[in-house]
C-alpha cells in the first residue's frame, strides 16, 4: 500500500477543532502524520491534490442495516452507495435485529421481518457473534462495520417464548445470550419496540436488558414503540399521544438501568405528529440535565423505508391469506384503515414504492399508490391490498411526511440542528428497485443543504457529529479523528459544491456532488466521485 500524500487541503479533523490549512500523509492502513501548510513534506509513493477540498474523517453511520447484507456476495456492489457517499463505517444490528446470534429453530420467526433487510437470502453458517464476526472478516467486508446484538435476535435464539413475558429461567439465559455477545465484540445492544416481539416485552425485561449493557459501558439504541401520535402498539382509547408516551417510558427504563441512550430514527411519523417534536426535544433534554447519557440521531429527508403491510392492522394480518377475499375483512379494513390515516395524517399519495416484490411489476417501482390505483382502474385502497397480496407483503415501500414535508420541514430541522443529534440512514438497500434517497444522498445533504445553503450547521460542527462523536458514541477508538496512528479512513469532498442529487418523481435519486476521494483502511476505494472496483477493504471493529 505504501505512502500517500495529501496535499494542500483545508484539514477538518473530526474533533470538532476548526478548519486548518494542510496534508495529510498516509502510509499503509493509518494516519502517519498531519502537517500544517508551512511544514516541509515527505516524498510519498502517490499525491493527491485536495486544494479547494476539505479533507475529513470517513463518516460514520450511525444506524445501518448493512450486517444483514455483508454474508451476500454482491454485498460490495450494494453497498458501494454509501462509499460514494463517504460513509467509511456503518453501525448494524439496529432495530432489535442482528444477524447473530442465531438458533436454526427460529430462523423463521427471526427472518419474518428480517427477511425485509435481506436483498437475498443467506446460509447461516455462523450461530455466536464471535462466529459471524470471524466469518465477515475472512469474506472480507466492503465497509467498516460494527454490530450491535439486536434483542429480537437474542430472545429468538435463546428463549422459547416467542413474545410476551418470558420465564425467569429464559430471561437469564437470554441475558447472559447478551454478556457474552458483548465481550465478543457487539458494540451496543438494540431494541426494535415497534416490532415483534420487542412490542410486547414488558419494560421490566427491557430494563433487565439494559443494566446487562450498562455493566458493559455499552449504549443501548432503541426504535421507539411509537413513532406516531397513535400506533397499534397502544390501546386507541389512550388518547395523548402515543410517541410521547414511548418516549417517557424509554427514558425512565434508561434512568433506572442507567444505561447510555441513543434514540434512533428520531422521527415524527405522519401530519398529525409533527407538532409533538417539541415536547419531545425537551423531554429528551431534560433527561439529560437530570443525568442520563442521552443523544438522538436522524436522517436527513422526509421519508423512510418500511413494508406494504406497516400500516395494516393486527386483526386484519392475522386473517391473511384468507382475509383478502372476505368481503367483510376487507370493508372493515379499509374503515379502519383509512379512519387511522387521518389520525395519524397520512395520505395515500405519502406511500411509494420502493420495490414491488413482483416479477414483472418492476414498472410500479417509484409510483405513489394514488398513480397505481389510475394505471389500474381501482380505489387507492385496493390498489394497496392489491400490491400487498401479490408481494405476500413484501412490497418495499417509501413512506412520505415523516417529521415534515417539501415546504414544510421545520420538525425535521429541529431534529437534525438539535445538539444532542448525530446522523444515520436507516436505508434498507437492494440490488433493484427505486432507492431510499438516504442511500444516495445522507452525508451530502447534510453538508449541502444545512450546512452551506441554511447555514444552520456549522461545517466542523457537522462533521464532527458525522465522524468524532459517532464513534466515541459507540467506542469506536481508532477511528473519527485525523491524528496519527488512527486508521486510514478519509473523505475529501469540496465544501462548495457537497450535495444529493434528488429523486425526481419515478426516478430514484442520483449519485452525490462534490465527494472526489474516498480511502478505506489507507485503499483508495472512491476516486473522482466513483467507487473503484478493489478488494474488500473493510474492517469488522469489535468493541
Ligand atoms: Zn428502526
Amino acid at each position: 500500500m505504501g505512502t500517500i500524500l495529501i496535499k494542500s487541503g483545508k484539514v477538518i479533523d473530526g474533533t470538532g477543532k476548526t478548519a486548518f490549512d494542510g496534508h495529510l500523509f498516509l502510509k499503509d492502513d493509518k494516519i502517519e502524520s498531519v502537517f500544517q501548510t508551512d511544514d516541509a513534506l515527505p516524498e510519498s509513493d502517490a499525491v493527491i491534490d485536495a486544494k479547494g477540498c476539505v479533507i475529513a474523517p470517513g463518516f460514520i453511520d450511525m444506524h445501518s442495516h448493512g450486517d444483514w447484507l455483508l454474508p451476500q456476495e454482491n454485498h460490495q456492489e450494494v453497498l458501494k452507495c454509501m462509499l460514494e457517499q463517504g460513509v467509511t463505517t456503518l453501525v448494524t444490528g439496529n432495530c432489535g435485529y442482528s444477524p447473530a446470534p442465531v438458533k436454526k429453530e427460529t430462523i423463521g420467526p427471526l427472518e419474518n421481518f428480517a427477511s425485509l433487510l435481506m436483498d437475498k437470502p443467506f446460509e447461516y453458517t455462523w450461530t455466536s457473534v464471535a462466529e459471524f464476526f470471524d466469518q465477515m472478516e475472512d469474506r472480507g467486508p466492503a465497509l467498516n462495520m460494527a454490530m450491535q446484538i439486536g434483542h429480537a435476535s437474542v430472545r429468538y435464539a435463546a428463549a422459547d417464548t416467542l413474545h410476551g413475558a418470558m420465564t425467569p429461567g429464559e430471561l437469564k439465559t437470554c441475558l447472559d445470550t447478551v454478556e457474552r455477545a458483548l465481550d465478543e465484540g457487539a458494540c451496543g445492544l438494540s431494541f426494535g419496540l415497534g416490532y415483534d416481539p420487542g412490542m410486547y416485552s414488558p419494560l421490566e425485561e427491557l430494563e433487565a436488558f439494559c443494566k446487562v449493557a450498562a455493566g458493559k459501558d455499552k449504549p443501548v439504541t432503541v426504535h421507539l414503540k411509537a413513532l406516531s401520535r397513535i400506533s397499534p402498539c397502544y390501546p386507541i382509547t389512550y388518547l395523548k399521544p402515543h410517541n410521547i408516551r414511548a418516549l417517557r417510558e424509554m427514558l425512565e427504563v434508561a434512568k433506572r438501568s442507567n444505561v447510555r441512550l441513543q434514540l434512533s430514527h428520531f422521527i415524527f411519523v405522519g401530519r398529525n405528529s409533527w407538532s409533538t417534536a417539541s415536547e419531545c426535544l425537551d423531554m429528551v433534554d431534560q433527561a439529560r440535565k437530570e443525568g442520563l447519557d442521552v443523544m438522538i440521531d436522524a436522517f436527513p429527508y422526509t421519508c423512510g423505508n418500511t413494508t406494504i403491510n406497516a400500516p395494516l392492522p393486527y386483526w386484519f394480518l392475522a386473517t391473511l391469506p384468507k382475509g383478502y377475499d372476505s368481503k367483510l375483512a376487507r370493508m372493515r379494513l379499509r374503515l379502519e384503515l383509512e379512519f387511522g390515516f387521518r389520525l395519524v395524517g397520512f395520505i395515500y399519495k405519502d406511500f411509494q414504492v420502493m420495490d414491488s416484490g413482483v416479477a414483472g411489476w418492476e414498472d410500479l417501482n417509484g409510483l405513489r399508490i394514488p398513480d397505481i390505483a389510475e394505471k389500474w382502474n381501482i380505489s387507492p385502497f385496493n390498489a394497496m391490498l392489491r400490491l400487498s397480496r401479490m408481494s405476500g407483503g413484501g412490497a418495499l415501500m417509501l413512506f412520505h411526511a415523516y417529521s415534515g414535508e417539501p415546504g414544510n420541514e421545520q420538525p425535521l430541522e429541529s431534529v437534525l440542528t438539535h445538539d444532542l443529534c448525530l446522523f444515520e440512514t436507516d436505508v434498507i438497500l437492494k440490488s433493484k428497485g427505486h432507492l431510499n434517497p438516504a442511500g444516495t444522498g445522507t452525508f451530502p445533504r447534510i453538508l449541502g443543504k444545512y450546512v452551506r445553503e441554511k447555514k444552520m450547521l456549522g461545517l466542523e460542527d457537522a462533521i464532527n457529529r458525522m465522524t468524532g462523536a459517532s464513534a466515541e458514541r459507540f467506542g469506536i477508538k481508532d477511528r473519527g479523528s485525523l491524528s496519527p496512528g488512527k486508521a486510514a479512513d478519509i473523505v475529501i469532498f469540496d465544501p462548495e459544491t457537497i450535495s444529493d442529487t434528488p429523486s425526481v418523481g419515478q426516478a430514484p435519486a442520483g449519485r452525490p456532488k462534490g465527494i472526489a476521494h474516498v480511502f478505506l483502511n489507507g485503499f483508495h476505494v472512491v476516486k473522482d466521485g466513483l467507487a473503484v472496483d478493489r478488494p474488500r477493504a473493510g474492517r469488522m471493529i469489535r468493541g
